[in-house]
C-alpha cells in the first residue's frame, strides 16, 4: 500500500475543511493560533512513519492527555478506577455539570472533564505533580526528550477554569476527590498544555495498537485486556457528543482535544493524528475527522 500517496489525496481532499469552525474559545492562548493549519501523521507497527502538511507542528494536545492519564492509572489501580468513574458514553458536552449532579458525582467516563479530574485526582495521590509523570510517559512512548508544557498556556488555562473548578467542587462535595480542587486543577490544567505534533503523538499512541506493547524497546505500558479497554473507551467516548457521527464516519478508536487533534488506534496496525485547529461543535477538529473519515474511506481501515 503506498500510504504516502493516501495521504497526500487524503490532504488535498480536506481542502475545503480547514478552517471551518471555531478555535476553542475560552481559552485565551488558544484564540490565537492560526486557524488554517493541517497535518497528519501516520505510524505503522513496524516503525514507519508517514506525514502530510503539518504533521511536525507542535500545539496543544488539550483532552488527547487523557488517554496517556488514563493509562497511567489504570496500571496504577486497575479496575478500582471503576467505582469512581463510569464506562459510558455521556451524549453531553465535555465540561457538561448536569449529569454529574443527576449520577451524584460519579462521571459518565475518563474521558469528559470530570472524569479526567478523577483521573488526574488518582494521579495526584501518588505524585503531587502529576502531569510530570504524563510528560515523562509520552517523552519515553515518543522517544523525544524535548517535549515540554507550555507553562503560559497551562496558568491561562487555569485561569478560565470556572467550569472545570465547578466540576471538581461538586466531585469533592460527593466524596469522589482525594486532593485538594486547586491541586487537581493545577495537575489538569498543565497536563493539557502539553504540545506534540502529529508524528509525536502518532509514535506514542502505538502502544494502544499494539496489546500495551511500546514499539520501541518493548516496555509493556498496559495488559492487553487494560489496552483493548482503553481502546473501547475511546470509541464509545473519546469524541464526547460526537462519538456516535465519529464511530459512523470513521469506525476507530479515538481521541480528541480541543487544541484541534484527533488521535486514532487502528489495532494490530498502528495510529494515525490529524490536526487542525478549528473545531466542530462538538469540540473536535473539523478538518482533522474530515480527513480520517477520508482515510478511512480509501484504506477500509475501520473496526467496524
Ligand atoms: N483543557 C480543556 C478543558 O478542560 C480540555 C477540553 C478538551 O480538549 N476537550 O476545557
Amino acid at each position: 500500500v503506498n500510504y504516502q500517496r493516501i495521504l497526500d489525496d487524503v490532504a488535498a481532499d480536506v481542502v475545503p475543511f480547514i478552517g471551518k469552525g471555531n478555535l476553542a474559545r475560552y481559552i485565551p492562548p488558544l484564540t490565537k493560533v492560526d486557524p488554517n493549519q493541517f497535518g497528519m501523521a501516520l505510524f505503522l507497527l513496524d516503525g514507519r512513519l508517514f506525514t502530510v502538511g503539518d504533521a511536525n507542528v507542535r500545539f496543544s494536545i488539550q483532552s488527547i492527555s487523557k488517554v496517556f492519564s488514563l493509562a497511567l492509572a489504570s496500571a496504577r489501580v486497575g479496575d478500582e478506577l471503576w467505582s469512581r468513574v463510569g464506562r459510558e458514553p455521556s451524549g453531553a458536552p465535555y465540561n457538561s455539570l448536569i449529569q454529574l449532579e443527576e449520577e451524584r458525582g460519579k462521571p459518565r467516563n475518563p474521558f469528559i472533564n470530570a472524569g479526567a479530574l478523577v483521573v488526574v485526582d488518582v494521579l495526584s495521590s501518588h505524585c503531587p505533580r502529576s502531569e510530570e509523570v504524563v510528560v515523562e510517559l509520552l517523552r519515553r512512548l515518543a522517544q523525544v526528550d524535548d517535549i515540554e508544557i507550555d507553562v503560559a498556556l497551562a496558568e491561562a488555562a487555569r485561569e478560565v477554569s470556572h467550569r472545570n473548578f465547578a466540576i471538581a467542587h461538586l466531585l469533592k462535595d460527593f466524596g469522589n476527590l482525594r486532593n485538594s480542587v486547586d491541586n487537581v486543577i493545577r495537575n489538569y490544567c498543565y497536563q493539557c498544555s502539553i504540545t506534540m505534533s502529529c508524528s509525536e503523538l502518532a509514535a506514542a499512541a502505538a502502544f494502544l495498537a499494539a496489546g500495551g506493547i511500546a514499539t520501541n524497546g518493548g516496555e509493556r505500558i498496559l495488559d492487553s485486556g487494560q489496552a483493548k479497554r482503553v481502546n473501547a473507551l475511546m470509541a464509545g467516548c473519546g469524541t464526547y457528543d460526537g462519538a456516535g457521527d465519529f464511530a459512523y464516519r470513521v469506525g476507530l478508536p479515538a481521541k480528541s482535544g480541543v487544541g484541534g487533534g484527533v488521535l486514532v488506534v487502528i489495532p494490530g496496525l498502528g495510529t494515525a493524528c490529524a490536526w487542525s485547529p478549528t473545531l466542530d461543535a462538538s469540540g473536535n477538529s473539523s478538518a482533522g475527522v474530515a480527513a480520517l473519515e477520508r482515510f478511512v474511506k480509501i484504506t477500509g481501515l475501520s473496526i467496524y
